[in-house]
């Protein structure tokens, strides 16, 4: 089959795309015939290489794919050849006690597909092997692409504003990216709950997709202070949830716009893992620092059911064929994504 493989780490140049075998599957798991492929910055991540992570190689990359299954191992109950799925690419075990307990975070054997698994295990292919309790069906109002755009972003902005969060009706919500993989999915659930979603942007073009979407208010984080904005927006109170991913670069910011006893949700750190805490913000307003992390295959089929009703939307900004993927991390890498990026086989 024809997949995007690394041997090493490095630039988009170590990218190539070239013959590999089609996955054998095991007794629990199901071979897709993939369709399409949703890139993600994990893909980035693992193309660069990270400080103290073995990556194993040689490398496909890829976490989100929507697919027909094309064979069932022996144990599979939960599809058939044939069915039309997307993958929830945060793998564990499903029979241990902590994934019993609904934490599959903390089993022994948590893995991001495409990103911990391998050698040549991902769904930057033709072909992908995944355990079968991993899939869900495709909401069949999406087309392939916008099937594969959506889980990955998805399931990790529910789990960060839903589970994590708990957000509420009123709650004043800051969203960094608000036009990026993850932010347009933010502001989507903070509409879904009646909250006030304040998206932060780069530019008029990401600032109309925000509003487009239900952002309530829109800073254009180029031309505007965020906090003189935040604190004219909520009257100087501050913001109940800010939604992290940014990281180094906006931390000192998002603990500045948060209010006594507000959130912060983090997922990520775009720009460097290295932040600082003045501790007496902490205690004297009584803030809360969350780390969340993807989210369960539960909260996925929880957060298609309103992509199934039209209540949240995928945004893809492009599609391009496999052989067109050094293209696709250069716009990530320049941070010119709107929405999502995918890819077909
Ligand atoms: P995108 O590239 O789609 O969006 C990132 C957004 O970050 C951009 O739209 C940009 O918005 C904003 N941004 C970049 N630099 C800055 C800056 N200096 N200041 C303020 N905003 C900035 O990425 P994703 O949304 O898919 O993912 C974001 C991060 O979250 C990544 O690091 C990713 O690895 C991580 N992540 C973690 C997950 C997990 O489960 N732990 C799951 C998914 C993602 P603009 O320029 O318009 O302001």
């Amino acid at each position: 089959m024809k997949a995007v493989v690394f041997d090493k780490h490095g630039g988009p140049e170590v990218l190539t795309v070239r013959q590999v075998p089609v996955p054998s599957i095991s007794p629990n798991e199901a071979l897709l015939r993939i369709r399409a492929i949703g890139l993600n910055y994990n893909d980035v991540w693992g193309r660069r290489g990270l400080p103290g992570m073995d990556f194993h190689l040689p490398h496909i990359s890829g976490t989100d794919a929507s697919g027909v299954v094309e064979a069932v191992g022996s144990e599979v109950t939960n599809v058939k050849v044939g069915d039309e799925v997307v993958v929830n690419g945060a793998l564990s075990c499903m029979a241990c006690a902590s994934c019993i307990r609904g934490e599959p975070f903390v089993c022994a054997q948590f893995r991001i597909w495409g990103f911990q698994t391998g050698p040549l295990d991902g769904a930057q292919a033709e072909y992908g092997k995944v355990p079968a309790a991993h899939l869900v069906p495709k909401p069949a109002n999406l087309s392939w692409e916008e099937a594969a755009s959506m889980p990955l972003v998805l399931v990790t902005a529910w789990r960060m504003l839903v589970t994590r969060a708990r957000i509420r009706p009123g709650d004043f919500v800051l969203v960094w990216g608000g036009a990026g993989g993850l932010g347009t999915m933010a502001v989507q659930i903070c509409k879904l709950f009646g909250a006030r979603a304040i998206a932060v942007v780069a530019g008029e073009a990401k600032a109309a997709l925000a509003r487009e979407l239900g952002a309530e208010f829109v800073i254009d984080r180029k031309s505007q202070r965020v906090v003189r904005e935040i604190q004219k927006i909520t009257e100087r109170r501050g913001v109940d949830i800010v939604f992290e991913h940014v990281g180094e670069a906006t931390w000192e910011t998002s603990i500045l716009a948060l209010k006594w006893g507000g959130t912060i949700v983090i997922c990520g750190a775009t720009t460097g893992f290295q932040a600082g805490v003045d501790l007496r913000f902490l205690w004297n307003k009584q803030q809360n620092y969350l780390g969340s992390h993807f989210g369960t295959t539960a909260e996925l089929v929880d957060a298609l059911a309103f992509v199934r009703r039209g209540l949240i939307k995928p945004v893809v900004m492009k599609v391009l064929p496999l052989e067109a993927v050094t293209e696709a991390h250069a716009i990530m890498e320049k941070d010119e994504v709107i929405g999502k990026l995918v890819l077909t086989p």
